[in-house]
């Protein structure tokens, strides 16, 4: 039976932009949704919803564009974004290891600089799954967030999002036939507590038709999110995305693609 829904990947060309911070919004105490604006975001598009970008944080105000482009760079999900008021939306993770992203998220001064390149790859849900599985944790909430536009208003699944503990939910819209799920971790580390959750998911839970599954957090969750969607429930490698998308004591991590 063909599937009625397909993943297409697509290739985008590779501008880098120069913007600046112009509004800060703490959704929790460790979780702040950030406005960037400039005149180079008109034009800019993501039409992938799990699609990243490469931000790249100078220290100083940069003299060039060459300067802004040596700066450290992290990937972060383009939230919403208005192409021709020339404004973006990300979502940050403010985790309190160091680092560069999430320092400059919650701390750097509104009219700081930044830079952006991308995305230069998008990968497209064409069609209508049956039903749709999405579990994360709070690095991947802006990507949830973005699969959640791409669901009709009979759209039914299950949403798992791993947070700290009830201060720290991160609520995802999603239409009535989809349960979002708050998994708390509380002390435990990142990840432990949604791979639990996969673990306890046997064959049975598995929602009919083709299901469209999306699995991102810490990079330990890879092994429990293939052996679900793909050991246990049996979905097409071609339809499910399972990602890490940091890895526990290691800086800027690249998630293999
Ligand atoms: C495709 C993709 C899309 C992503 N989208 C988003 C997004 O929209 N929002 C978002 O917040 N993140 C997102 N991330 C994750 C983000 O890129 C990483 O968390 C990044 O490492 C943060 O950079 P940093 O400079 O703050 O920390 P780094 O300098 O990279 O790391 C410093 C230390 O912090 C730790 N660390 C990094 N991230 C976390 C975390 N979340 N919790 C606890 N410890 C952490 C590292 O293990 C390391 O020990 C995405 C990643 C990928 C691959």
């Amino acid at each position: 039976m063909t599937s009625p829904f397909t993943l297409e990947r697509r290739g985008l060309e590779l501008r880098f932009r120069t913007v600046h911070l112009e509004a800060r919004q703490w959704l929790t105490p460790d979780y702040v949704r950030v406005r960037l604006r400039g005149a180079d975001l008109r034009g800019f598009d993501s039409p992938g919803a799990d699609d990243h970008i490469r931000i790249f944080f100078p220290d100083d105000v940069p003299s060039s564009v060459d300067e802004l482009r040596a700066a450290p760079s992290r990937e972060y999900t383009p939230l919403a974004w208005d192409a021709d008021e020339g404004w973006l939306d990300l979502e940050f993770a403010i985790h309190g290891a160091d680092g560069v992203a999430a320092p400059w998220a919650a701390t750097a001064e509104l009219g700081a600089t930044a830079g952006i390149g991308g995305p230069r790859g998008s990968m497209l849900v064409s069609g209508r799954p049956d039903a749709w599985f999405l579990a994360g944790d709070e690095t991947a909430v802006p990507a949830m967030r973005r699969f959640t536009h791409l669901m009709d208003r009979d759209a039914v699944g299950q949403i798992l999002v791993e947070v700290a503990d009830a201060e720290h939910e991160l609520p995802v819209d999603a239409p009535a036939g989809v349960t979002v799920t708050q998994v708390h971790r509380g002390e435990a580390a990142p990840g432990t507590a949604l791979a639990a959750r996969l673990d306890a998911l046997g064959p049975d839970d598995r929602p009919t038709g083709a299901v469209f599954g999306f699995v991102a957090a810490e990079q330990a969750i890879v092994r429990p999110g293939r052996a679900l969607l793909l050991d246990r429930w049996h979905l097409d490698a071609d339809a499910v995305v399972v990602k890490g998308y940091w890895k526990r004591g290691e800086t800027e991590y690249h998630a293999p693609h």
